[in-house]
């Protein structure tokens, strides 16, 4: 494995708290988490270390995982999303079982709970511009200002807040906020809004309602009467937990805890929705399941498998700082799984003809090739072998490297699984100048690849048979991103790599993959791991997307040419 800093979470840190907890409290026997996405965007491999973790730690402690919608913005979300966040779950192969909720569910108890605390004089109604409000807020240095309207009475504010809610107010007009401390150290308890007004259908809730919570009433809040018992998030509420802890302790309900991890990031990559939306709509890629998007659905669409990307997520760990993940370990993750799980075939990308001149015109011969090298149960599948070949460009060479070991003029090599052949002459386009065949001969006596009298041959190069071969498109995907952290430039779309995809449309496949279905994955040997793609491949007309190299070429730079 490439050496990468990872913690292990057989001992992560959230493990311990959560074992000593059940340790300390004897009436708690097991745990409930969550796991809390926006509707506003496709998950992406971020969100898959939150699941895995989530869902792992409740698998592992006997406990519930909810899934819970926090759909609290109708601006931003919609069905859409929910439909796809479940289905990507389901891929990951976790069960919600019966414990899928939704903030807006809960939007008559957020508003009682915004109530009590207005009666208990904690809360209070704002008239103040967003504008002002952050001015007033102060800075790390300067401590806020209290608002005007901050000593409104209880009746007042609840009268407010009423018609705030029946929809008396334009959006901005008035917001209800916290009443906690605007000298505070914690900006984040200097009066934060816990209501604002926005006038707009949502997806559940249609117009029942105009008043919508903040991200930092709304969570809590659910995870209270949820009875969540640990609530895991990621660094950047860290600052918000005092808020989290002050709003569950006013209204003396069930308090879980709340625990802060660093979330992932990965390099060559952007794991923000707002990004990726950014990605989609100005049509640097093709959608959100392109495949060269971080999204499960763009991984799962390239060839990723649920196992790869669970093994990455358990083996990246969880820790307390934030770090950057080298891409390559989650290559590797999909490499190792699929290693393991994939049928092998033979598939030139490039081709280049190969006639073997000594070889019976219209004969066709059935060589048995290994499925899967690792999996002996896997058996066996006979492919065809003809006097026309195709083999790939690159493994024949006019002038080679001293340590070239694959075809060229004079030379002997091995045709996978079928014979040994030797380049006779080189046949190059009058026009063009570029080689358009190779004439070769063949040893009828090393069948199956092997060798006739003990003679060694300088390497073992694929190849198909030219008449039997089935036609393809390939897709070949590079880096999304020149650099390392794109996360960090000023405009992140100037890093775009104009080469993040090659398109190969002369391709061909041994004919057993015939019946391909969209979303098969094959090894074609050595090329890599390919996937049939699930939007574009049809009955006669298959295309793959290359889900990863063979071997580690990141450095490089992928590319077959
Ligand atoms: P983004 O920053 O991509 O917009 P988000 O945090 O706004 O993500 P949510 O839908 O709110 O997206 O996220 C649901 C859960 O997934 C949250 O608990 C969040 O902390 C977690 N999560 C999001 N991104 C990552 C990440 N990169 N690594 C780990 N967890 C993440
Ligand atoms: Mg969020």
């Amino acid at each position: 494995m490439d050496n990468h800093n990872t913690e292990n979470i057989n001992s992560n840190f959230i493990k311990e708290i959560i074992t000593n907890d059940l340790l300390i409290n004897s009436k708690k026997e097991t745990i409930t988490t969550r796991f809390p996405p926006e509707p506003n965007g496709y998950l992406h491999i971020g969100h898959a270390k939150s699941i895995t973790l989530n869902f792992g730690l409740a698998e592992e402690f006997n406990g519930i995982c909810n899934l819970r919608f926090d759909d609290t913005n109708p601006t931003k979300e919609n069905m859409i999303y929910v439909d796809s966040i479940k289905k990507d779950i389901e891929w990951m192969g976790w069960n919600w079982h019966n414990n899928l909720y939704f903030a807006s569910d809960y939007f008559p108890k957020l508003f009682e709970f915004a109530v009590t605390l207005i009666k208990s004089e904690k809360a209070y109604v704002d008239d103040l511009t967003q504008e002002q409000i952050r001015e007033y807020r102060g800075t790390l240095i300067n401590p806020g200002i209290e608002s005007p309207y901050r000593e409104r009475s209880v009746e007042e504010n609840l009268n407010l807040f009423k018609e705030m809610k029946d929809g008396k107010y334009e959006e901005g007009s008035k917001v209800l906020r916290a009443k906690i401390d605007m000298q505070s150290g914690n900006l984040n308890m200097r009066d934060p809004v816990l209501y604002r007004i926005i006038h707009a259908e949502h997806h559940r809730t249609q117009n029942k309602w105009c008043i919508y919570p903040m991200y930092d009433f709304a969570h809590g809040q659910c995870d209270s009467i949820e009875k969540v018992t640990h609530s895991i998030c990621t660094l950047e509420f860290e600052d918000h937990r005092e808020l989290y802890d002050w709003i569950l302790d006013k209204l003396n309900i069930h308090h879980p805890k709340q625990i802060e991890f660093a979330r992932l990031n990965l390099s060559f990559t952007v794991l923000s929705k707002r990004k990726l939306m950014k990605l989609v709509d100005e049509k640097h890629v093709e959608g959100w399941d392109d495949p060269r998007m971080p999204t499960l659905s763009g991984l799962r669409r390239r060839g990723y498998t649920a196992d790869s990307i669970k093994n990455f997520c358990t083996k990246i760990g969880v820790a307390k700082r934030q770090n950057t993940i080298d891409i390559s370990l989650l290559e590797h993750s999909l490499r190792e799984d699929l290693n393991k799980k994939s049928q092998r075939a033979l598939a030139v990308l490039n081709p280049i003809k190969v006639t073997i001149e000594n070889y019976p015109d219209g004969q066709i011969e059935y060589i048995e090739a290994v499925n899967n090298p690792e999996n002996p149960n896997k058996g066996h599948r006979q492919v065809p072998f003809t006097k026309e070949l195709y083999i790939d460009k690159n493994d024949f060479m006019v002038d080679p490297p001293r340590k070239f070991n694959r075809l060229t003029l004079g030379s002997e090599v091995r045709l996978k699984y079928a014979y040994f052949i030797t380049c006779k002459k080189i046949i190059h386009n009058p026009e063009t100048g570029e080689i358009d065949e190779l004439i070769c001969t063949y040893d009828p006596n090393s069948k199956g690849g092997q060798s006739p009298d003990g003679r060694k041959v300088r390497g073992t190069i694929h190849w198909v048979s030219k008449p039997e071969a089935i036609k393809t498109q390939v897709r070949i995907y590079n880096p999304l991103f020149l650099k390392e952290k794109p996360d960090e430039s000023t405009d992140f779309t100037l890093d775009i790599n104009p080469n993040s995809i090659e398109i190969l449309n002369n391709c061909y496949i041994e004919p057993s993959l015939s019946a391909t279905k969209p979303g098969d994955i094959f090894q074609f040997e050595r090329l890599g791991y390919f996937c049939a793609d699930s939007k574009y491949s049809k009955d006669n007309n298959l295309v793959f997307n290359r889900a990863v190299s063979l071997k580690d070429s990141w450095s490089k730079i992928n590319q077959i040419k």
